[in-house]
């Protein structure tokens, strides 16, 4: 497909523009351009073929079943999309004086009351930019509270080996120390592991949960209290609140701190990799050294301008405020619901790393089957391309081998749910009979298997003229 600037033709051009009706006003030398701006030109046909084009080149929630683990790629109610389009909250100024936005200021205030109630939290800024943003938000309240106290020996953070990624390397970025402990053998927290790392070097620990193998931590009071005793914090990763919003509160399990991922569970379309909101909750105690803004006080840090992304927030308020409080547990039941079934209907075929219950996601591991076949993981990613199924989640977590990660979301049918699990099965088998075909997927893809690493390294983001 050819670039909008390669089908560019000079001359040719869609827009209508007003006849000035003002004295032109010629800019100074300084300010003018020295060469030719070059923009393409075309007619609107061709740009409105050309993005229809691309969008046909994508896949997305709209386009299919998209079991990207950990990533929760739901279907996002339009009445939220509408919500946040309302010119009352697209054309206000950053800098407005506060009697003229206070409808704005009543949505922070509402969205803020709400997800402490389902965090069990107290206190909670909205400026974080995206989960990993918050992590290092979350991260920086403990480091300031340990240091309000001049307690300066406490430089260790304990992140459990089923944490997602981005915690170990919070911690890091936040200059802590990071001390990595094992998994016990049914997946959660090995709590002689944690015992043995805990001291009075310890700042906290952060703590994924449900982990990103998909189980809910069935010690999780016995952790906090145990992190506790020692003088450390809890973190809690909610970037993923999917499987215990309205059910189960953080808060309640003993955790000090908290980010949930709005642009997840509360609405926010994030394929394309943005806006998002990384919502930091947190106890009384921490509530002065959470970021400050001009509007909301505060006395801490200032991690982003403004109200971070505002319009995320109207999103996931209009979401909170549509299912209610019967809607907002019966979201996170059906899809903790939808994950168990899909994994007991791939079963017998692919198997599951962990053989009980799951919680909104799951993580199957192929390398039984890869040594009997050949066909890894990666190629059975690539087949599911060719039928209509985005990839889950490949390798990752690291403690399983040949993962493939799912999370169907509460928002698929149970046909949906069905056509997957039947996609799994007729892969198993195919890879039996034909595994030449799979480690050569996909066949009726735009892009097949292109250099990953080349194409991670260097990747070319701009059009440059020949
Ligand atoms: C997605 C995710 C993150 C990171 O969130 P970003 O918005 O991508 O920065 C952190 N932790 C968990 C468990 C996640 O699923």
């Amino acid at each position: 497909m050819k670039l909008i600037f390669e089908k560019s033709v000079k001359g040719r051009g869609c827009s209508i523009l007003p006849t000035c009706d003002v004295d032109m006003a010629p800019l100074s030398d300084a300010l003018s351009r020295k060469s030719e701006l070059k923009l393409p030109e075309m007619s609107e046909t061709d740009i409105s073929r050309h993005y229809t084009e691309l969008c046909k080149r994508v896949h997305g929630v709209n386009c299919g079943f998209y079991p990207l683990g950990s990533c929760t790629m739901k279907y996002n109610p339009r009445i939220d999309e509408e919500m946040a389009a309302l010119k009352g909250f697209t054309a206000v100024h950053p800098l407005a004086p506060e009697y003229s936005v206070k409808g704005c200021k009543e949505v922070l205030d509402t969205a803020r009351k709400y997800l402490c109630e389902i965090s069990g939290m107290d206190g909670m800024t909205f400026q974080p930019a995206a989960g990993a943003h918050g992590e290092f938000t979350g991260v920086l309240l403990i480091k300031q509270y340990h240091d309000s106290r001049n307690d300066k020996k406490r430089t260790k953070i304990i992140v459990p080996d089923s944490a997602h990624g981005t915690n170990p390397a919070t911690a890091a970025m936040c200059g802590y120390q990071v001390v990595n402990i094992p998994s016990a053998e049914n997946g959660c927290v090995d709590i002689a592991a944690l015992k043995a790392a805990l001291g009075d070097d310890t700042a906290g620990l952060m703590l994924t949960n449900p982990n990103t193998v998909g189980i809910f931590d069935e010690n999780i009071l016995e952790i906090t209290r145990l992190v506790h005793e020692a003088g450390g914090l809890c973190y809690y990763d909610g970037a993923n609140l999917n499987a215990i919003m309205g059910v189960v509160r953080p808060g309640d399990m003993g955790f000090d701190c908290i980010h949930m991922n709005l642009h997840k569970t509360f609405a926010t379309p994030h394929g394309g990799g943005g806006p998002g909101a990384g919502a930091v909750g947190c106890k009384d105690f921490l509530k002065d050294f959470l970021p400050s803004s001009a509007i909301m006080g505060g006395s801490g840090i200032q991690v982003r301008s403004f109200m971070g992304n505002f319009l995320v927030v109207v999103r996931a308020l209009t979401y909170i405020m549509t299912l209610g409080k019967e809607g907002i547990p019966e979201a996170a039941k059906n899809a903790v619901l939808n994950a168990n079934y899909l994994m007991r209907a791939i079963q017998g075929t692919f198997e599951p790393a962990f053989d009980r219950i799951c919680m909104h996601e799951f993580v199957l591991d192929l390398s039984k089957f890869k040594e009997e076949t050949g066909v890894s993981a990666l190629d059975v990613a690539k087949s599911l391309i060719d039928r209509g199924i985005h990839p889950p989640t490949m390798y990752f977590p690291l403690i399983v081998h040949e993962a493939l990660m799912l999370e169907p979301t509460e928002t698929e049918s149970r046909d949906t749910l069905d056509d997957a699990a039947e996609a799994f099965r007729s892969l198993y088998e195919l890879a039996h009979e034909d595994p030449e075909y799979m480690r050569t997927a996909p066949h009726n893809a735009q892009i097949g298997r292109p250099d990953e690493v080349q194409a991670a390294r260097s990747p070319i983001l701009r059009w440059r003229e020949a």
